[in-house]
């Protein structure tokens, strides 16, 4: 991390420590241009938001036309024409079982919204979450955060009813994924046993593809294994889709590209490419048992990101068809480069949604290694994140609109990371 000189450390904390050294004073599809003429890809794509690339052009038309019009109303206060369209347009594309969409502002919140409506709606106290996910940074939604201690850290006590099962991570685990799925089901088990029973559990919480945590797709029979509990028992699942929502998996969410059905789908981050926008859908049905004045927030269903997202939902119905195409390009590339680096310990993920995991002589997780790619890549003109517990993982998340081009000279920067790494190590 380096800090920015100029008057940024005077006024703004410390605690925001900018990962790239230079101001940005544009972006457009998938390039940014800094202050001083410097261009770069930018494969952070805003930490999982910017699905369509900087400035989409048919969604800043939206958002403008929309800005002039009307630009706030408040939570409960009278119906505009986004917020009921933004919500019809979003509930014809997600999982099966979400029929109502209800915004709020940011993943976080509507993580710890959706917790509510299941905890009111089934009466019950406990909520399961899965070791490794992440869910937001609010003091009620960092309690269901487990994908590193430092997020907890300072924090505690965090607030109670929470119990971590285990989350398969096969790499991790040095085993394969059906027996990784089995132990992982077997510790839920553990908990009914021996922590709480399932009928006083209102809510499994889940990421169907670990995000912060390194990017590990829940495997299918994990995710049915959790279903069969859960309709035992009447626990409702939420699926937090705040990052694999809106295209990423290769599909509207991740749940149907796994085949998978949660009740309720808690969204973010693309779905207004970039505006602060979230929301939780879930069927008429769960929702009917959360009356007026059980929960709200004022900027919920901002009539300026509720157009955006409409034109988001318009615009990814010609772009997700192409996302399989460039994840498979990607993923082959990645790896032909574990063949041939040792570096590369293990190539996952799911549609563009791809994590490459940097590992040590020892197969241990190598910061090192992805600061040097890191370094190499930004010098190089490309700019991405990492992500895992240990800081390790490459994590590759193009604009799923990402040219051919741009995607293959990523690629090859890169490779040439990798290669000028090892040459050094
Ligand atoms: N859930 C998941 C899966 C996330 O990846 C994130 C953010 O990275 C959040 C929740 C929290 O979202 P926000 O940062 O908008 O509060």
């Amino acid at each position: 991390m380096t800090d920015f000189p100029g008057r940024l450390r005077e006024v703004i904390p410390p605690l925001v420590s900018f990962r790239a050294p230079m101001e940005v004073v544009r972006g457009e599809g998938t390039v940014i241009t800094a202050a001083d003429g410097r261009r770069f890809l930018d494969f952070s794509t805003g930490i999982a938001c910017l699905n369509l690339g900087h400035n989409h052009p048919r969604v800043v038309e939206a958002a403008r036309e929309q800005l002039d019009r009307l630009w706030h109303a408040g939570f409960a206060t009278y119906p505009h024409r986004p917020l009921v369209e933004a919500a019809g347009k979003i509930a014809q594309v997600t999982p099966s079982r979400v029929e109502q969409v209800l915004f709020m502002n940011s993943g976080a919140e509507a993580v710890e919204g959706a917790v509510k409506l299941a905890r009111y709606t089934r009466r019950r106290p406990g909520i399961i979450v899965f070791r490794g996910g992440f869910h937001g940074r609010t003091l009620g939604s960092v309690a269901y955060t487990t994908s590193a201690a430092a997020y907890r850290r300072g924090y505690q006590p965090l607030p109670s009813g929470t119990y971590v099962a285990p989350f398969p991570h096969p790499f991790a685990w040095g085993m394969g994924e059906a027996e990784a799925t089995e132990q992982a089901l077997s510790g839920l088990l553990r908990i009914f046993r021996h922590e709480i029973p399932p009928e006083e559990v209102a809510a499994f919480l889940i990421e169907p593809v670990q995000g912060e945590g390194g990017y590990y797709p829940a495997p299918p029979g994990f995710l049915a294994g959790l279903r069969e509990q859960a309709d035992r028992h009447g626990i409702l699942i939420i699926a937090d889709e705040v990052q694999t929502g809106f295209g990423r998996t290769g599909d509207w969410f991740a749940a149907q590209t796994l085949g998978w059905e949660p009740d309720v789908v808690v969204m973010g981050k693309a779905i207004a490419n970039g505006l602060p926008l979230s929301a939780i859908g879930a069927s008429a049905e769960t929702f009917s048992g959360w009356p007026y004045g059980a929960h709200g927030t004022t900027y919920s269903g901002n009539p300026v990101a509720c157009a955006a997202a409409s034109a988001v939902v318009d615009e990814l119905r010609g772009v997700i068809p192409g996302v399989a195409e460039r994840a498979d390009r990607a993923r082959r590339r990645f790896l032909e480069m574990a063949d041939r680096c040792p570096t590369v310990g293990d190539v996952r993920g799911l549609g563009l949604m791809i994590g490459v995991e940097l590992v040590d002589g020892e197969g241990r997780p190598d910061k090192e290694a992805f600061e040097s790619v890191f370094q190499h890549s930004f010098r190089e003109g490309l700019f991405f994140l990492p992500c895992g517990t240990d800081g390790n993982v490459i994590r590759f998340i193009p604009p799923l609109n990402v040219s051919r081009e741009h995607l293959e000279r990523a690629l090859d920067v890169i490779e040439a990371g990798l290669a000028d790494y090892e040459a050094r190590r």
